[in-house]
């Protein structure tokens, strides 16, 4: 079998010196443990903060330890009573080929009913944190006006098109203009700027302006940086902001400033009583089963469209994860790994 190690922690942006292949022999699953030869492996974010040794909400990965993450494959040899050869799994199996994990936690997959990686994405993880944190901490309103940036990533456009089934105008924020395209086309943003195109916040913020001119009552944070610079001031009156990620300072080693002063922060939401929520989607996990309730049915009349950028082969999820970071990816990266 093979699997991704972490072979050194980053310094600023990871290269692909940071991982190292790996050759072992195929584990033996013992008593309650299924193998699983993995045939997609999730790219997510949070990877990011785990290969770094700064404290976080989850402990980070040590260094030759295996790469983290949520994968999803078959079982071909089980030691689990309730768990068959053939049947499909999701679990953390981290970057490899195949994992021997104990079968209690795993999500049984049927490919009958959806495609497997629908399990990594739309249906998954990343899919349930858009729809959570839209309902529980964005508590939407029709007529209100939503923005959110990395809109055609799995969360980003999970938040645009449950907001705009729910009769808000949604204006998405996404990098380039084929992304931009596929924003209004695919996923219904009523607008879509692109981030590139601004030198500065202050201009990013006048077109914002212009593409939400009764303000914004929402603002799904995913990025930080210069997108956040830009909508603080346009928030509305009591305004939301869900703060589920902050992408475009991942790769920073230092600290940085937000282009606005923490006095000019706590202004903005003091004045305007914004309601601002840092959430962890595994705080979360109860409310899978109403998500899969609510989203399950608009995935399959079509009012949630699906985009997934697929990588081939487990030896090219280091250069796969290094592009996610920086927007290289269009939906939800997943790496093919059988
Ligand atoms: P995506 O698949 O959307 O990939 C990340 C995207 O971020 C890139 O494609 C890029 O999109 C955008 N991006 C990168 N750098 C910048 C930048 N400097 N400024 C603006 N945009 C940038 O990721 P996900 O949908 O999986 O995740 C979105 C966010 O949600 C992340 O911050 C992630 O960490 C967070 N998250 C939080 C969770 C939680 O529990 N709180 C759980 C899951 C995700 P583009 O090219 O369009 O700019």
């Amino acid at each position: 079998m093979k699997q991704i190690a972490l072979a050194s922690r980053p310094k600023g942006a990871p290269t692909p010196e940071n991982f190292r292949l790996e050759e072992l022999p195929i584990p033996t699953p013992a008593e309650g443990e299924v193998l699983v030869r993995v045939h997609y492996m999730s790219l997510d974010p949070y990877m990011r903060g785990r290969m770094d040794d700064s404290k976080s909400y989850a402990a980070n990965i040590p260094v030759d330890g295996k790469m983290e993450g949520g994968s999803v494959g078959e079982i071909i040899a089980s030691n689990a009573e309730g768990y068959a050869v053939g049947e499909f799994v999701m679990g953390g199996f981290g970057w490899a080929t195949h994992a021997a994990v104990p079968a209690v936690g795993l999500a049984k997959v049927d490919p009958k009913v959806t495609p497997i990686t629908y399990s990594l994405g739309v249906l998954g993880m990343p899919g349930f944190t858009g729809w959570l944190g839209l309902m529980e901490f964005g508590k939407p309103k029709a007529g209100e006006t939503l923005v959110v940036a990395a809109a055609t990533g799995p969360v980003g456009s999970m938040v645009g098109q449950v907001a705009k089934s729910l009769g808000l105008r949604t204006v998405g924020i996404a990098g380039g203009p084929e992304k931009c395209k596929m924003a209004v086309e695919q996923f219904g943003f009523d607008e879509c700027l692109d981030h590139h195109a601004y030198d500065s916040a202050d201009a990013l913020r006048d077109d914002l302006g212009k593409a939400c001119p009764d303000g914004i009552d929402i603002y799904f944070e995913n990025v930080g940086g210069k997108v956040l610079e830009a909508v603080l001031p346009l928030m509305n009156l009591f305004g939301r902001i869900p703060l589920c990620g902050m992408i475009a300072w991942y790769n920073e080693t230092k600290e940085v400033d937000a282009g606005l002063t923490g006095q000019q922060i706590w202004r903005h939401a003091l004045v305007q009583s914004l309601s601002i929520n840092g959430f962890i989607i595994s705080n979360y996990w109860d409310r899978m089963g109403d998500f899969h309730k609510a989203v399950g049915p608009m995935i399959a009349s079509g009012a949630v469209a699906v985009q997934e950028d697929i990588t081939e082969g487990l030896e090219n999820a280091p250069d796969a994860f290094i592009k996610l970071l920086t927007g290289g990816n269009t939906g939800k990266a997943m790496v093919k790994v059988i």
